[in-house]
């Protein structure tokens, strides 16, 4: 008899990630050869799964889903329709409301990440890494130097908040900083 709760993990991941290329299908990433938007979801699960050891389906599918609600018209309902319950909330943890100025949502993001599940911590720490080793493999062509600078700083006030969840992953994030770009 074959194992069952294997598989199904692995279909879930995987239709996650079908589900994000739809959603996202009309979005390009800001760097300047403007790559599909899907590679950066893509990049999160394989930071969590390759680089942290990571393996709990509902981390991976969120992760996969993580800016589907935030910038695309998926709705956390439709995420727990399609992925159940806890995918759709650790998504909802880790999504800014976009009726707050870009500040407030850039604060808010240090302010909650020291309270959010371990599950929302670690597509949170995977989003940082992925994000600074975009800006600084491909930085958006009209960021001067000054806002590569501060987007590195935010990114590290993040991460210092949600410190102690993964060791292995915050190492590979500090790592990643210390390409944070200089004159
Ligand atoms: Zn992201």
């Amino acid at each position: 008899m074959m194992e069952r709760r294997p598989a199904s993990d692995l279909a879930t991941v995987l239709r996650a990630a079908a589900f994000a290329a739809h959603k996202h299908r009309n979005q390009r990433r800001k760097d300047a050869g403007a790559s599909p938007y899907i590679n950066h979801p893509l990049a999160l699960a394989a930071v969590l799964a390759h680089e942290g050891g990571v393996d709990d389906p509902v981390t991976l599918a969120a992760a996969l889903l993580h800016d589907t609600v935030e910038d695309t018209e998926t709705t956390a309902q439709e995420l727990a329709s399609a992925f159940g319950a806890e995918v759709a909330a650790v998504v909802m943890e880790v999504t800014d409301d976009k009726t707050l100025p870009k500040p407030e949502r850039k604060r808010l993001q240090v302010e909650h990440a020291a309270t959010m599940s371990d599950r929302a911590q670690l597509v949170k720490l995977a989003d940082k890494i992925c994000n600074l080793r975009d800006v600084a493999a491909s930085p958006p062509a009209d960021w001067p130097l000054e806002r590569r600078q501060a987007y590195f700083d935010w990114a590290k006030q993040v991460v210092d908040r949600l410190r102690g969840v993964h060791p292995g992953l915050e190492a590979v994030f500090d790592a990643t900083f210390a390409a944070r770009p200089v004159d």
